[in-house]
């Protein structure tokens, strides 16, 4: 037997225990005649004491750090204790030990706070995995995902395996693709998602799937994604949306009690796309904080104001759209603040040419950039119209519609972040509801704009705006004005859940019907021959009777990442690629050899 206990159970009622254990050298101490080590495993740490009678063998073979030992001896309870692990009341007198293995020198030290960089830790991740932070992360994973087990089981959902050498699924990323070395010039595409599986599992009867599984997309990859990550995925047969909304926020508050215990007892908010964009700029706002977002111009909600209107300013006349935030407390920012705020906005990510501001002095009066245009009066109606306080520094930015909210919603964040508004914390769940259906991909060299799925082309229509699609050519006739185009207003039922300002989930009550299923690859530009070449195993199963269904997919390493407090999926996952797509530690991906290229039939 290697060991009796771990080194994290001994206590003080243990004490007079002859017990052997096996772990990691974290530390080696030597007082005098005297040697203390700390030997580490996954449950703890338990410091043991060598004795004078054992500095021979010491001498002989003496320990390093990250060694594998196995010590036998007493428990006794310590004189000196250390209150700051759980084994700290005792330590074990070490009689035998032996060397199970040997380390190199480590090359970074094993600790909470390490020595070692991104890279070097992450070339030497299996060390990295043995650090305590790490594994914390590593044990709320396992635990989010056992109470997602756990709540489906309970609630009757079946887990399905599907395969992941396929053919193409849509979700808006290019495949990665797998050749094949029996259909030599073929190539298997790996799954962005198990969407069309999952659907014809409902059409096959199993109506409540779920699976824990990998997604495979190759995205460039913006801050914080993987090629390759994990959903938790899930699917409904003979549901409405309400149906998908109660069984999911049921499964995240089940979640959150069990593995943080957390006990969300309101009902989660929810909110329509429209209104989510119009108050935050944003189709996942962080609902912690308010700061809302005043529309002063904009022809997505229709507004223009008066006091912008009468000011014969430039910027703001001509500019699409003119949008504003309070921010609380921040009139007394110095001319340096302001200034840095203004290059913070022109930063490429952001891409606005400036900012206004006005602060609205606690005794009253105003200062604004644009006091040459604003007088007292306007100033006070435009502080007023953007509900702004005493004491708030108003912020305006102004441009083309779309950049402008984008950069408005990100400016909020970050004034929000700097105000400490976001807590690591607090959690607010909420449902994000009626997205559009169809999204404009804007003209592409000869390829004009034209209508692209915004969740993915299984999505159903709302009931009432089916007949909107039917009777409507998809074609975009006027490129300028595409939004006034009638597909433009079509609402999928499609929701997302948001946590934090984050998308954590997003699904749709799918389409059922065969012809409503062709008319929707039409919309996106498929001829009937690429619809059924691509699809035609959904069409025709579509064809035997399919039940209405609908479902929805989280992201199952940033609920993670969210619920440990962390910016980084990365660090919820035991082995990540970087921000390249590279795993550094295998050094992957790599080369092939010439034999494995020709077999493949590849040049
Ligand atoms: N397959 C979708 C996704 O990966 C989720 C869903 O619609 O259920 O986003």
């Amino acid at each position: 037997m290697y060991r009796t206990h771990t080194c994290g159970e001994l206590r003080a009622a243990h004490t007079g225990t002859e017990t052997t254990l096996a772990g990691w050298v974290q530390t080696v101490r030597k007082f005098g005649s005297i040697t203390f080590v700390d030997l580490r495993d996954r449950y703890g740490i338990t410091q043991l004491v060598f004795s004078e009678s054992l500095n021979q063998q010491l001498d002989e073979q003496p320990l390093g750090r990250e060694f594998v030992l196995q010590a036998t001896g007493a428990v006794v309870e310590r004189t000196n204790k250390n209150p700051n692990i759980p084994t700290g009341d005792i330590e074990i007198n070490v009689t035998s030990y032996k060397i199970l293995n040997k380390s190199a020198v480590p090359p970074f030290t094993i600790q909470d706070d390490t020595d070692g960089g991104d890279d070097l830790r992450m070339k030497f991740r299996y060390l990295d995995l043995r650090r305590n932070a790490v594994k914390k992360n590593l044990e709320l994973r396992y635990a989010v995902n056992r109470a997602a087990r756990n709540y489906l089981h309970e609630n009757h959902f079946m887990d399905i395996e599907t395969p992941f050498l396929i053919k193409s699924t849509p979700e808006g990323a290019r495949d990665f693709v797998v050749p094949s070395r029996m259909n030599q010039g073929q190539f298997y595409a790996l799954p962005q998602s198990p969407q069309t599986f999952k659907q014809l599992l409902m059409v096959s009867g199993y109506d409540r799937y779920y699976q824990v599984v990998k997604c495979f997309r190759d995205e460039d990859l913006r801050a914080d994604r993987q090629p390759e990550f994990t959903q938790i995925d899930c699917e409904m047969a003979f549901v409405e949306q309400e149906d998908i909304l109660t069984m999911f926020e049921g499964m995240i508050k089940h979640i959150f009690r069990e593995v943080k215990n957390v006990d969300i007892t309101e009902k989660v908010q929810r909110m329509s796309w429209d209104e989510a964009m119009t108050r935050y700029g944003n189709d996942k706002p962080d609902i912690r904080f308010g700061m809302e977002i005043t529309n002063l111009k904009s022809p997505f909600t229709g507004d223009d104001n008066a006091t912008i209107a009468a000011a014969g300013f430039k910027v703001f006349d001509d500019a699409q759209t003119v949008l504003a935030i309070s921010v609380p407390g921040c009139s007394e920012y110095t001319r340096k603040q302001t200034d840095e705020l203004t290059d913070w906005v022109k930063r490429p990510q952001i891409g606005m040419n400036g900012l206004v501001f006005i602060k609205c002095n606690t005794d009253g009066s105003f200062k604004s950039s644009v006091d040459k245009f604003f007088d007292a009066d306007k100033l006070k109606q435009l502080a007023a119209d953007c509900k702004a306080q005493p004491g708030d520094l108003i912020l305006i930015l102004a441009g083309l519609e779309e950049r402008t909210r984008k950069a408005t919603s990100e400016l909020r964040l970050e004034m929000g972040e700097r105000l400490g508004m976001r807590k690591k914390d607090e959690f607010k769940l909420l449902w994000v509801l009626d997205f559009p259906l169809f999204e404009y991909a804007e003209a592409d060299g000869d390829e004009p704009g034209r209508w692209v799925a915004r969740h993915h082309p299984f999505t159903s229509p709302k009931p009432d705006h089916i007949s909107i699609m039917i009777n409507n050519n998809p074609v975009i006739e006027d490129q300028a004005n595409y939004l006034s185009h009638p597909y433009a207003g079509i609402k999928a039922n499609a929701y997302d859940m948001v946590l934090n300002g984050n998308e954590i989930g997003g699904g749709s009550i799918r389409i059922f019907q065969r012809e409503l299923q062709e008319k929707m690859f039409a919309a996106l530009g498929m001829s009937d021959e690429e619809a059924r070449h691509k699809f035609g195993f959904l069409l025709g199963a579509f064809e035997y009777g399919a039940p209405p269904h609908g479902g929805i997919a989280f992201g199952f390493d940033r609920l993670c990442s969210i619920m440990g407090g962390s910016e980084s999926i990365r660090d919820f996952i035991a082995f990540p690629k970087n921000n390249s797509g590279r795993d550094v530690m295998l050094d992957a991906p790599s080369e092939i050899d010439a034999k494995q290229k020709k077999e493949l039939g590849l040049n």
